[in-house]
């Protein structure tokens, strides 16, 4: 008799974003001559860059004649791809970060999902409290997270490392010591960043311990000061404990395009066992690579007019932040995030809960964002709002907040 994974039947329902969508439906039926702002969005919004678009266009038309013609790719990406990833996101900063230790993929959400299945059953996890909830719910699946306690939110065998204003949203490290350790920076939702020094520690504790990390650099294009790495790979050591991964969905408008990749240094190795050939392995069996008309897209990215025009269109994203956090600090909000980051998160009013602060805000401002803590417990009583709207939605958006007082 065939049975199901019962793993999957652990799973709280996840309800954040359709009871976002049914609330502001709901109001938005009962005033239909108001006008609401979504700053809730988590995915961009201008179109892909014109050098994405040609490149698109000419790969096309390659498809389309016999000598020019692509079947399945190379499991691990084209050549070209990967070339200009090792020396455009690594060499120019420093990094020696060789062609067969980058994995391209259809995203780095899959990747940071199914990377996982390379590691133990029984490996501990630790993750940030808030979170991304694809690093839990797929271990979850893989039957590593013990017991759900919906008092808590919290999975019995899951170390959680709060992140709050208390610790400046920069993890600690945890009593118990974690196999493999999870860390988003610049962060989604909380927008903080960690410094080289910051990184440095978690890398070295990482090597003392045993443990691997699983960088998620989805947002390193965002960016903006001195002393904050773009790669993990930047700070001493990091090549023998750190996976990497990177997306072109926050900084070229690639999220319904899809590409990604994952950098596996050779020299990852846990118990004489290389988790680069593990990997190969693995992505051999299930994944039959990304398109050649995406990854000629990607490449398009690391040109010349590409990277000025994905300069520009972070650029824009980066003005919505700053309207953002200086217009609700100039309104006696206490925000963080927005300088490396497009999400701005900032503490809920008078001890406002999560939710108490998303109706006040739909109904007082016609705004609406993403309540904190729908990103686990350590969210109650924050707040996030995004930069991936326009510039005169955002500006109006503001605006509004800051008419309605606090
Ligand atoms: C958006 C995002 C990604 C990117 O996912 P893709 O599948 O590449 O679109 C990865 N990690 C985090 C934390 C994100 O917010």
């Amino acid at each position: 008799m065939a049975r199901v994974n019962e793993n999957f039947l652990k799973l709280p329902g996840s309800y954040l974003f359709s009871t976002v969508g049914k609330k502001v439906r709901e109001y938005q039926e009962a005033n239909p001559d108001k006008k609401v702002i979504r700053l809730g969005i988590g995915d961009v919004t201008l179109p892909l860059p014109p050098a994405v678009i040609s490149a698109l266009h000419t790969a096309t038309d390659e498809m389309a004649a016999k000598e020019s013609f692509r079947g399945y790719a190379p499991d691990l990406g084209y050549e070209f791809l990967r070339s200009a990833i090792v020396e455009n996101d690594f060499r120019c900063r420093g990094v020696d970060i060789s062609i067969d230790e980058v994995f391209i993929s259809d995203g780095a959400k899959s990747d940071s999902a199914n990377i996982q299945e390379i590691f133990a059953e029984n490996s501990k996890i630790a993750v940030c409290d808030p979170v991304y909830p694809v690093y839990v719910d797929s271990n979850v699946m893989a039957g590593r997270t013990g017991t759900y306690h919906a008092e808590s939110g919290r999975w019995s065998n899951v170390i959680y490392m709060p992140c709050t204003d208390e610790n400046d949203f920069v993890p600690g490290f945890p009593e118990q010591v974690p196999d493999i350790i999870y860390l988003c920076f610049p962060n989604n939702p909380t927008g903080a960043a960690l410094t080289k020094d910051q990184l440095q520690k978690w890398v070295d504790y990482a090597n003392q311990k045993n443990a691997v990390i699983i960088f998620d650099a989805a947002y390193e294009a965002y960016i903006s000061q001195e002393d904050v790495p773009h790669s993990i790979y930047e700070c001493d050591g990091a090549k023998t404990c750190a996976i990497e991964l990177r997306s072109f969905s926050k900084n070229a408008g690639f999220t319904g395009t899809r590409l990604a990749y994952t950098v596996i240094p050779k020299e990852l190795v846990l118990d004489g066992i290389s988790l680069n050939g593990l990997w190969i392995r693995r992505h051999g069996t299930k994944f039959n690579g990304a398109p050649y008309i995406i990854q000629r897209a990607g490449e398009a990215v690391y040109s010349e007019e590409g990277k000025k025009q994905i300069l520009e269109m972070v650029g824009y994203y980066r003005k919505n932040a700053k309207v953002i956090y200086e217009g609700l600090k100039a309104a006696g909000y206490t925000i963080s995030g927005g300088v490396n980051s497009p999400y701005i998160w900032l503490k809920t009013p008078g001890g406002m809960g999560s939710w108490e602060f998303f109706d006040y805000l739909l109904e007082r401002a016609n705004v609406v964002g993403t309540p904190g803590a729908g990103f686990g417990p350590s969210g109650e009583g924050y707040f996030r709002l995004t930069a991936f709207g326009s510039y005169e939605n955002t500006v109006e958006a503001i605006e509004r907040i800051r008419r309605m007082g606090n």
